[in-house]
């Protein structure tokens, strides 16, 4: 037989796959923090819709996903033509990353900005480029310090993910204004809708204003529709026929287009998960705080946690302690944060049950 000479492209076999939050410990009834999902759950509305695209699943979707693009134009006040949906914003950002990124090419992403963006700069064939953070939070400067003439993206999460901290939109202008105009900057905001703060936008005005700013939003949070995969981007006309050429021609399924058209359209739903982010992520980083834990302030979902490093103290240590009573967190070492856990703002009974586990691994201690 002939040597096997199959091999995907060079950098291909470079990359660590996504390890997603674990979502189920055998043989306990768990509480899954690990994954940012809501504890509100999708709009009743869009679960009917979802159930009703049921009678028709013999159907190719509409390849341009009109309604849904139509709902979320509406939403927002957007020239529909702008917006590019995908199976997930992790399907957008992919798109984003082959169609603006080859070998040779640099993609810059920040220090523990969120994994996808080194996979798809690598599968793109092109070099990632990472900038330091500063506590935490993206530092524009070192950003700007790392373009070259090879770069052609800047992933940005804002909030990001997992520190769950932000930039504001005065520093992401500084950041497009100082970019080269061939740099596609990408404001990931897939957590924006939890966020309160006077000084934040997304970034909706930014990629109407530049040709060369796209954000991307995700179905997958606020709207609790993770397992149905929907994301959209909202990007200048060029970036739009981009994406438009590249992606799968039926890349939304039937009841995702119908479920999330349906979701759009139910803000009251979103403005409770809104209110109960609001009283208790406070609450949760308050009560963890008490306990003598560290809380990087978050404006998202989620909240990140950080631990002694002594041995039976740490990180590792608590999360086996509270897997062992149930509660799945997400460790965040392929982060570069092996000394924190992330945690999922949950209903008040996961809170408050996730506070009192805590409370005993502290309490543990000698
Ligand atoms: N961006 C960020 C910052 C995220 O945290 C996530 C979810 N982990 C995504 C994008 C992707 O979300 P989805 O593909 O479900 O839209």
């Amino acid at each position: 037989m002939a040597p096997l000479t199959l091999k995907p492209r060079p950098g291909v076999l470079d990359i660590e796959a996504y390890v997603p939050g674990e979502s189920h410990l055998p043989g306990i009834k768990t509480i899954k923090l690990s994954s940012n999902e809501t504890p509100l759950g999708p709009s009743p509305k869009a679960v009917a819709a979802f159930s009703a695209a049921g009678a028709e699943l013999e159907r190719y979707p509409d390849g341009q996903a009109t309604a849904l693009r139509a709902a979320i134009a509406r939403r927002f006040g957007l020239n529909p033509q702008h917006i590019v949906c995908g199976a997930g914003s992790d399907e957008l950002i992919s798109l984003i990353a082959h169609a603006y990124l080859g070998p040779g090419d640099e993609g810059i992403y920040t220090e523990h900005g969120f994994l996808l963006y080194r996979i798809v700069i690598l599968a793109a064939g092109a070099t990632p480029v990472v900038a330091p953070e500063t506590d935490l939070r993206t530092d524009v400067d070192a950003i700007l310090a790392r373009v070259t003439e090879r770069t052609r993206i800047v992933f940005l999460a804002n909030p990001n993910n997992p520190t769950g901290t932000y930039l504001s939109i005065a520093e992401v202008r500084r950041l497009r204004a100082a970019l080269p105009g061939n740099v596609l900057l990408v404001l990931d905001a897939a957590y924006a809708e939890y966020v309160r703060r006077n000084d934040y936008e997304a970034g909706l005005e930014l990629v109407a204003t530049t040709e060369n700013t796209v954000m991307t939003r995700t179905f997958s949070k606020i709207f609790g529709l993770a397992g149905l995969r929907i994301g959209w981007a909202y990007c200048p006309a060029a970036v739009a026929d981009a994406l438009n050429r590249i992606r799968g021609p039926f890349n939304l399924s039937v009841p995702s287009i119908a479920a999330g058209a349906a979701a759009m359209e139910d803000w009251p739903h979103i403005e409770a998960a809104v209110r109960h982010n609001e009283e208790w992520l406070p609450w949760l980083t308050g009560e963890i705080e008490k306990l003598g834990l560290v809380v990087t302030p978050s404006v998202a979902n989620f909240i990140l946690v950080h631990f002694p490093s002594t041995p039976g103290h740490d990180a590792a240590a608590c999360d086996a302690f509270l897997k062992e009573r149930g509660i799945i967190l997400r460790r965040v070492t392929g982060y570069g944060l092996p000394g924190a856990l992330r945690i999922t703002i949950g209903t008040e009974a996961e809170n408050r049950q996730l506070v009192d586990a805590l409370a005993a691994f502290v309490g543990a201690r000698p």
